[in-house]
């Protein structure tokens, strides 16, 4: 059943939403989560899980579902650029592989056990604020409903119409930047490590792999898309072409695995700044900004923003405090958090996006191997931001 009037709501239920919902669920609040699409689904992602996210998820006690999952253990990144030989570092932490499908469904429905009322599938369509309450107006096969909350968050992803229609600063922007991922089986791959994640430059691009769980490895490219580009699946050719580093990875089965695989996208990926707080209402994950893919700490800053967003309203439950305090000690707390691991991990992306600078950052790579090591850590959590 749909409820009609909540402490609060939360759109969205990947892992910013369900992990924000559950945490307010476990203060004592009453929380419904609207979610679009029914699970499992997938969505464009690299599936590199860091060991931030499994902090999270110990502090839930969801480890041994995660473990479950049968996720690849990973414990170094490789960096193949176009000219010369790669370079591989320890991460320094082991990160996992796991596909969003069967995490993202096991992260919902942990929320659901906190007491969550998940509406799924269902399109929250509209939100409106009147006073101190929201309305969200929700889409679903059974109709039209409005359910009302004291307060909302956002944790609807990097874009939607709803940015629009909530009159965001940022959706006017145009990045031109494009990701693109595909599934394929790790059979069809040839030297391919299941404890490393791999980024090989092409050209106006870059490509990650990793293996996940079920014998799978996932293909994620971010590219700088011009008017002259081939279409999504043929960039894999021309950046086997380019990178011997990728071409020995792929054989002739590998490029017909990808011709023929279900292939997710999303254009005009922007980086940027965005309100954290929009009028009231919380924003959480990509919803309140991007983090550049190769850092592969996306899904890190959703759990991480969202224990933040819960302590603020677990702050709300013991003591008085107002909206705007409220409003005030998120976007600190956040800005601590993440401001320079953004800034960092940009400037990396930057270089990479550039083929003409990652001829000079491989040199530098070899030269200099301590400093794929120092990128990786300037890209990552620097401990508690509560
Ligand atoms: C190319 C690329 C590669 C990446 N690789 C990695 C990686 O390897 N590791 C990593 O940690 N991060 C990676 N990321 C980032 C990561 O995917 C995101 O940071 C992460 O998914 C953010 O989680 P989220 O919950 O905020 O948003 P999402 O996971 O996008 O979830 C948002 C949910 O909201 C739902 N929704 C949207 N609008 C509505 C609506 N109006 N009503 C109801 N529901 C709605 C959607 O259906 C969706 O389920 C990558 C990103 C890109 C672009």
């Amino acid at each position: 059943m749909i409820p009609s009037r909540v402490d609060i709501a939360v759109i969205g239920g990947g892992p910013a939403g369900s992990l924000t919902a559950r945490f307010l669920a476990n203060s004592g609040y009453e929380v419904c989560l609207v979610e679009r699409r029914s699970f499992p689904r997938e969505t464009l992602c690299g599936e590199f899980i860091s060991h931030e996210v499994l902090e999270t998820l110990k502090e839930c006690g969801l480890d041994p579902e995660f473990h479950a999952l049968r996720p690849a253990h990973i414990s170094k990144v490789k960096v193949c650029p176009i000219r010369g030989r790669a370079v591989t570092t320890d991460l320094g932490f082991t990160a996992f592989g796991v596909q969003r499908g069967v995490f993202d469904r096991m992260l919902l429905e942990s929320a659901k056990r906190q007491g969550v009322q998940v509406i799924q599938p269902a399109d929250a369509e509209e939100i409106v604020r009147s006073g101190d309450r929201f309305s969200i107006h929700v889409k679903s096969a059974a109709g039209d409903h409005t359910v009302s909350a004291r307060w909302c968050v956002g944790a609807y992803g990097k874009s939607g119409a709803l940015d629009k229609k909530l009159g965001r600063g940022h959706v006017a922007m145009r990045s031109g930047v494009n990701g693109v991922q595909v599934h394929v089986p790790v059979a069809v791959l040839s030297a391919c490590d299941p404890g490393e994640v791999v980024l090989f430059s092409g050209r106006n691009m870059y490509c990650g792999l990793n293996i996940v769980n079920d014998g799978v490895a996932t293909l994620c490219y971010l590219e700088r898309r011009t008017s002259h580009d081939l279409p999504l699946r043929a960039r894999f050719r021309e950046l086997a072409a380019v990178n011997p580093g990728f071409a020995a990875v792929m054989t002739e089965r590998g490029h017909g695995a990808i011709a023929s695989a279900a292939i997710h996208g999303t254009g005009n990926i922007f980086f940027g700044r965005r309100d954290v707080v929009h009028n009231g209402m919380f924003m959480v994950g990509d919803a309140a900004r991007v983090i550049a893919p190769l850092a592969g700490d996306g899904i890190g800053m959703a759990a991480q923003g969202a224990r933040i967003l819960g302590s603020v309203f677990g702050k709300r439950r013991r003591n008085a405090m107002t909206d705007d305090e409220m409003a005030r000690d998120y976007e600190r707390l956040w800005s601590n958090a993440f401001a320079a691991r953004v800034r960092h991990a940009y400037v990396l992306q930057k270089i990479l996006l550039s083929g003409g600078a990652m001829r000079v950052g491989g040199a530098m790579l070899r030269s200099f191997p301590g400093m794929l090591g120092a990128a990786v850590r300037f890209t990552r959590s620097q401990g508690s931001s509560l």
